[in-house]
């Protein structure tokens, strides 16, 4: 049975009504959505920032607090004498090695003539003291 045309006609309008009105709630729909997704987003690049200085901060008081152990650490562990570093023992006695002020490596000179150099390859550091001179140099407990 086919409809009459002004029935027809009423729900061809009906149904192209009804198509708009699905539409522009799609479009409204997906502009909320994407409203939604830039307010998150904004959210995470201002989390990012706060991170981000947040971590630098960290690093800064890290590396502050690193220098401080080591400066703390040389000064409880070794003695400084003649350019080089001379380990304290348990008995308040000190190793008769030279360590690297550098790297706290062992030193080592190949003869008497020739000044300790530190043994980490990496390091390359030089002391002023010689190999004869290693007795002199030892600190006095
Ligand atoms: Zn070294």
């Amino acid at each position: 049975m086919t409809p009459d045309p002004v029935t027809a006609m009423k729900f061809g309008t009906g149904l192209i009504l009804a198509v708009k009105s699905l539409l522009a709630a799609k479009d409204s729909y997906d502009k909320q959505h994407i409203d939604l997704l830039r307010t998150k987003t904004q959210m995470l690049v201002e989390l990012v920032e706060t991170y981000k200085e947040e971590n630098e901060n960290l690093i800064t008081e890290n590396t502050k607090l690193h220098q401080e152990l080591s400066r703390v650490s040389v000064s409880e562990h070794f003695v400084e004498s003649r350019t080089v570093l001379f380990k304290r023992n348990v008995d308040g006695t000190y190793s008769n090695i030279p360590h690297c002020p550098t790297c706290k490596t062992h030193m080592s000179s190949i003869n008497p003539s020739m000044p300790y150099r530190c043994n980490n390859k990496d390091c390359g550091y030089v002391s002023s003291l010689k190999g004869r001179d290693l007795k002199s140099a030892l600190p006095s407990e």
